[in-house]
């Protein structure tokens, strides 16, 4: 894409661009991987085109069930044109099963299947490691009014209800996932992505690891596995 563009920000896997719209964006999709807080980090060949593809499948799907989305279109293989949100400082976080962190944290036994599913919101401060935060703390901190509070879960819960289904038509448990909520014309809108690298996604059967985990965990072959997931849900990659 040749539009004329302005750095606004470097995230760890993610370019975003002013392109002399005031409502709009250019999110670019890079290759870089990063885990432990950026501590290790590697190129991987595809990811960024993999992702972009994955989460403008994933965002179409959202839209389409009624969910308002940054998403507006495709700019090329790692590009897209998106709102530009006023992003809110935390992370919300569902969990159908015990994974990552909340294993480590609460000494709980790793798939455990929480019914209802869990919700959690996280500080978005990598100087801070992103703690975990009480509706408390957000309301001390001033990062959201409870209303917001209440919106950020009632749409998360209403994207799980939309996705899980979704994975599982094709044999994939959606583990748990990361959202990231923002403001466009005075109403909440989902920003961020929803790619493998935010959510935890199992196979079935065997178990296997589809998500960033196999990068996080070393284990090996994770843009196969990408492209795996993203095959099994229809999506050219
Ligand atoms: P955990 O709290 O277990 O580390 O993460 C829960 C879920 O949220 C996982 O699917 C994980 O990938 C996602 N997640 C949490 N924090 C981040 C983050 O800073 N970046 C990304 N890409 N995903 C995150």
């Amino acid at each position: 894409m040749t539009t004329e563009r302005t750095l606004l920000y470097t995230g760890k896997s993610k370019t975003i661009y002013d392109i002399g719209e005031k409502d709009v964006v250019l999110v670019e999709f890079r290759n870089d991987a990063t885990a432990f807080n950026g501590a290790r980090h590697a190129l991987l060949e595809d990811k960024g085109r993999i992702n972009c593809a994955v989460d403008a499948f994933l965002m179409g799907v959202l839209a389409k069930n009624g969910i308002k989305t940054h998403w507006l279109k495709r700019l090329g293989p790692t590009e897209i044109l998106a709102r530009r949100l006023d992003m809110l400082k935390v992370e919300c976080i569902i969990r159908n099963r015990a994974a990552g962190g909340i294993c480590k944290r609460l000494g709980l036994e790793r798939g455990r299947v929480f019914s209802p599913p869990l919700f959690e919101f996280f500080l978005k401060d990598d100087a801070l490691g992103d703690p975990l935060l009480t509706e408390d703390h957000i309301l001390l901190l001033g990062l959201a009014t409870q209303e917001e509070i209440s919106t950020m879960k009632v749409l998360s819960y209403k994207i799980n209800d939309i996705l899980s289904p979704l994975f599982s038509e094709v044999g994939f448990d959606l583990v748990d996932f990361k959202l990231e909520f923002g403001y466009y014309q005075g109403e909440l809108f989902l920003g961020d992505e929803f790619t493998l690298d935010g959510c935890r996604l199992w196979d079935q059967k065997t178990g296997d690891i589809y998500d960033k985990d196999r990068f996080r965990q070393d284990l090996g072959d994770v843009i196969e596995h990408y492209k795996q997931a993203a095959l099994r849900l229809g999506i050219e990659v």
